[in-house]
């Protein structure tokens, strides 16, 4: 009787389950406990819930949110209901599950197809769709099987391994696309020497650091995958099933903050690459693009050249290309003035400077989660190493600004948390200092990190006299000179306890032990930057205080400086073919371009730019 109707039919989704942590198995088990099913039955007001069968469920999402936690202390589910599986109950037990629907307001009745595979499944069903097309003999629909034997496949240049590099690959070479992925940088496994010989030796390798190599900015990071462009996207979730198919743990689907660790992400990066060889990429690691070769306005190849050597032009070689999507992620500052070279159209884009501030990891436990701290242990304890985000609105009134131009109101915020991490530099150049964070998959080092930064704009730029498209780069690099300089050189970061930054006094020589491996010096980072952006960095500190209390403390240490926190300028393209709109054939992406913010956007960019040129080149022909 019940089944009959439709609405019984398919996928229901329940959400906002919550289950108390004393019940909860923790947050390694992602599975549905009794604990779940007991919530389950008293949301759908269902009186018996050993009544209700396990399998009829599957966790969705589980979150465990530190903001809510001091009043409710709980995990918090979202729950598909497969009905047809629960078919088999009693018909009485439908009686009453034929009433709960009106009662909850929870319950949401999902379409059959919400869910897509990953990237490669994806592509395979489409070009299998297009040949059952062929076999009809419906020629708008089929990619072709070029029977013709003069067919030579389409020839793409792919530039930089990170993230929007990867995916971009990926899907071109699933199309058949001829790829050449090249990245200036070295292989996981050497790249992670090189990095070994910068914090052990102090030796920066300018093309081999924690910018650049394979996976990009990312791969020696806390790979988060959180993203704002929608967790539960359709793209989003392709992308997330792609890296679980290169060997990410299956958790990333389900947990509400899913993230990596930097040794997951090397093991999964070299099944990525293992993958696209076997589809027929060829990868050049150590190759630098230096240069664009251009006809008509139209990108018809690269120039490159060995970055492992010192290469003089004479040693660079130049190659044909169909295509060339630009992923060099928003370090490659060579790159952009480059392509100002050949009149890309560049735009100035907002983004944020600050300091990253460091806090023993136990205070920010016992900030968050009060009596539960104890439940952390060092990341193997049942409730997650707790994280934080602030973000508030500040104004310089008062303030002598620099120019009149300079803005009055900004957002100050955290960025890029690592708990259980530890601050990394990430110059790629040694007269230049910046630093972030990173961490292992437990999570488990004694401190927590995160970027302070406050939005600056053309406006600020313009205040320090710096103007045209790459004002921000030189922004950047001005407050990347200062702090090495204040360090004191050989990359030794400058410090100062969130304290005495407020209080306009030099910390003494003891101050609390950093994660940073190459040393810190003791200075006021008050003279670091203008007023106006010290002043926005000192009232957010007051205020995130209040949220977080304990936050102002001298165990927290400032480290300057954060500057890279996203792209400086955007390259302009069309949004429905990704193509540069002032360079033809060229496919600006990722974060570098403009369009990405994070490793899980530049691969969701990446994945799209792939689809739109070899929509362009005649290989796929749905919407993208
Ligand atoms: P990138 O990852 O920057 O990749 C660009 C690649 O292009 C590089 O490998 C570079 O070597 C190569 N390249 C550049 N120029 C050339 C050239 N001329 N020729 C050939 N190759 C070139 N994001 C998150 O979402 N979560 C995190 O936890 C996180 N943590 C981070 C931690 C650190 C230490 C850093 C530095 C970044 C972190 N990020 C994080 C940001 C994230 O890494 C980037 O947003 C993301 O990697 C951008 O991807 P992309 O592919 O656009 O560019």
């Amino acid at each position: 009787k019940f089944y009959a109707e439709s609405k019984f039919e398919g996928i229901w989704r329940l959400s906002k389950l919550t289950v108390s942590v004393d019940k909860d198995p923790g947050k390694d088990f992602l599975g549905v406990s009794d604990a779940l099913v007991e919530e389950i039955a008293k949301v759908l007001e269902f009186p018996v819930a050993s009544m209700l069968p396990q399998e009829a469920f599957k966790v969705v999402r589980k979150s465990f949110d530190a903001r809510k936690l001091q009043k409710e202390q709980k995990f918090v589910y979202t729950v598909d209901v497969d009905v047809p599986k629960l078919l088999n109950l009693e018909p009485r037990t439908w009686e009453f599950i034929a009433e709960m629907e009106p009662k909850v307001g929870l319950v949401e009745h999902l379409p059959h197809d919400r869910t897509p595979g990953d990237i490669m499944s994806i592509i395979h069903a489409c070009r299998s769709q297009d040949a059952t097309a062929s076999e009809h003999g419906d020629q708008n629909l089929c990619n072709g099987s070029h029977a013709n034997a003069s067919y030579r496949k389409p020839k793409v240049a792919v530039v930089g391994s990170g993230p929007a590099g990867l995916f971009a690959s990926l899907v071109l070479a699933e199309f058949g696309v001829d790829v050449t992925l090249m990245e200036r940088g070295e292989a996981v496994e050497k790249r992670g020497r090189d990095i070994g010989a910068l914090v052990v030796r102090r030796i920066l390798q300018e093309e081999s650091n924690f910018c650049f190599g394979e996976g990009g900015a990312g791969t020696w990071s806390d790979g988060k995958l959180v993203t704002r462009i929608g967790r539960n996207s359709g793209s989003v979730l392709a992308v997330l099933k792609t890296l679980v198919q290169f060997g990410a743990p299956q958790k990333i689907l389900i947990d509400g903050k899913p993230h990596l660790g930097t040794d997951k992400l090397i093991p999964l990066l070299q099944n990525f690459r293992r993958y696209l060889e076997l589809l027929g990429v060829d990868i050049k690691f150590g190759t630098r693009v230096d240069d664009l070769l251009v006809e008509d306005k139209h990108v018809v190849g690269v120039k490159v050249s060995d970055s492992r050597e010192n290469s003089s032009p004479s040693t660079s070689q130049q190659l044909g290309y169909d295509a060339v999507v630009l992923a060099v992620g928003h370090s490659a500052r060579d790159t952009y003035q480059m392509l100002l070279s050949h009149g890309v159209s560049l735009v100035e884009k907002d983004f944020a400077v600050g300091l990253r501030v460091e806090h023993p990891q136990e205070l920010i436990n016992s900030i968050q989660y009060s009596g539960l701290a104890n439940e952390v242990q060092s990341g193997r304890g049942k409730v997650p190493v707790a994280d934080y985000k602030v973000v508030e609105y500040v104004n310089t009134d008062g303030i002598t600004l620099p120019s009149n131009s300079a803005p009055r109101n900004r957002s100050c915020y955290s960025f890029c948390m690592c708990p259980g991490g530890q601050v990394v530099l990430t110059s790629t150049d040694p007269s230049e200092l910046c630093i972030n964070g990173m961490s292992f998959s437990r999570r488990s080092s004694k401190w927590a990190n995160a970027a302070l930064v406050v939005t600056v704009s053309s406006k600020d730029f313009a205040a320090l006299d710096l103007h045209g498209p790459l004002a921000g780069v030189e922004f950047q690099r001005m407050f990347e000179r200062k702090a090495a300089a204040m360090g004191g050189g050989n990359f030794v970061v400058p410090v100062q306890t969130v304290t005495d930054f407020l209080d306009n006094k030099l910390s003494g020589t003891s101050v609390p032990s950093s994660s940073y491996r190459l040393g810190v010096k003791a200075t006021n980072l008050r003279e670091l930057f203008p007023s106006h952006i010290t002043s926005s960095l000192q009232q957010s500190l007051l205020k995130f205080d209040k949220e977080l209390p304990g936050f102002i403390s001298s165990d927290a240490l400032l480290h300057g400086v954060e500057t890279r926190t996203s792209s400086p300028v955007q390259i302009s393209r069309s949004a429905d073919t990704y193509e540069c709109t002032s360079l033809r054939g060229l496919y600006p992406i990722g974060e570098g371009a403009g369009y990405a913010g994070g490793i899980v956007s530049a691969a969701v960019d990446g994945m799209y730019s792939g689809f739109a040129l070899a929509k362009s080149l005649g290989l796929f022909h749905g919407s993208i």
